[in-house]
């Protein structure tokens, strides 16, 4: 299935920087950035300010270079002010090295350099990258689960990891003994592990979809939500972000659908014959009381997604019936 035509497309590499000795120069100049950006800032936002005293809120947030409080490091630059050579970027001379996990594709526009709460700096290189096209026309609906966390008609599963939990012993260990240290890379380790496995589903995903659609919000999850720890361990916007621009690079298509009664519509003959609410979350598979098929959970209600995904977007599908 074609893209639309054909705005350029970005895509940003971001790679940890390597070593102390640039972090040094790097925080020196994100702290001139922050001085600049002020001023700038300032400059612009006088008449704004204006205002803001007329309503008795004079002060605003300025990006802060020291103390607890203070902005984490940015510093812009262009293709101009860098130039990126293996695992070294070339900015203004300095050689700052990265650990370059993968390559760069696509051609260098812009970037900045960032630091995270921990402290560490990351080169992030955004490139244009030319759309590519698929005659790919399988179709396959995502189910935003409890259970697994992700799961695609096809079979295609993304495990309710456990990346919090495996973590959480350690975690609370690290709190109680009030390391800071500890507790900023332990949650950074879960972040990291989070978005890894989200990235592989979701390039799993589109490299074998012409068309790729997931429902706009989990029913399952909102009905669960006092579980607070299955919130830690999902990360439906994330997933859904990836889906969205792999998929517009790829030339694949992407809709969000709306999911509500795609758990309790059966996806043969539409009748409203599935598990609802809280008691309806424990139900894994249930016979249709309109057409007899037996439906297992997730996939029943992914396939409604990739059906009413393909009415959404008026493609040939599975199926063909509004709910
Ligand atoms: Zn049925």
């Amino acid at each position: 299935m074609a893209g639309t035509e054909q705005e350029p497309a970005y895509l940003t590499f971001s790679f940890r920087v390597k070593g102390a000795t640039s972090g040094k120069h790097l925080v020196a100049l994100g702290n001139a950035t922050n001085t600049v950006w002020n001023y700038v800032i300032q400059e612009i936002i006088d008449e704004f300010l204006t205002k803001r005293k007329e309503v008795g809120r004079p002060r605003l947030r300025w990006r802060v270079s020291r103390g607890p409080r203070r902005s984490l490091g940015w510093v812009p630059f262009t293709n101009q002010d860098v130039e990126i050579s293996g695992s070294i970027a070339l900015f203004r001379g300095r050689k700052i090295r990265l650990w370059k996990h993968r390559e760069i594709e696509g051609r260098f526009k812009s970037g900045n350099f960032s630091q995270d709460a921990r402290g560490c700096w990351y080169c992030n290189i955004v490139c244009e990258i030319e759309r590519q096209t698929t005659n790919r026309t399988h179709v396959v609906g995502i189910d935003l689960g409890h259970k697994t966390a992700a799961k695609s008609a096809d079979g295609l599963e993304l495990p309710q990891a456990r990346f919090y939990r495996d973590l959480e012993d350690k975690l609370a260990e690290a709190q109680r003994r009030d390391r800071k240290r500890q507790v900023q890379t332990i949650h950074a380790k879960i972040a990291n592990r989070r978005k890894d496995a989200l990235h592989k589903f979701s390039r799993a995903v589109v490299n074998r979809s012409g068309a790729v659609f997931v429902g706009n919000i989990s029913s399952t999850w909102q009905i669960a939500s006092g579980a607070a720890k299955a919130t830690h361990d999902v990360s439906w916007a994330m997933l859904r972000n990836f889906l969205k621009y792999k998929s517009d690079h790829a030339g694949v298509a992407f809709a969000q659908v709306n999911e509500a009664f795609t758990t309790q519509a059966c996806s043969e003959c539409f009748a409203l014959s599935g598990p609802q609410g809280r008691e309806g979350l424990a139900v894994r598979q249930w016979v249709c009381s309109d057409c007899g098929a037996v439906q297992a959970r997730d996939r029943n209600a992914a396939l409604n997604i990739a059906r009413l995904g393909c009415e959404t977007l008026g493609l040939k599908g599975p199926g063909s019936r509004v709910l």
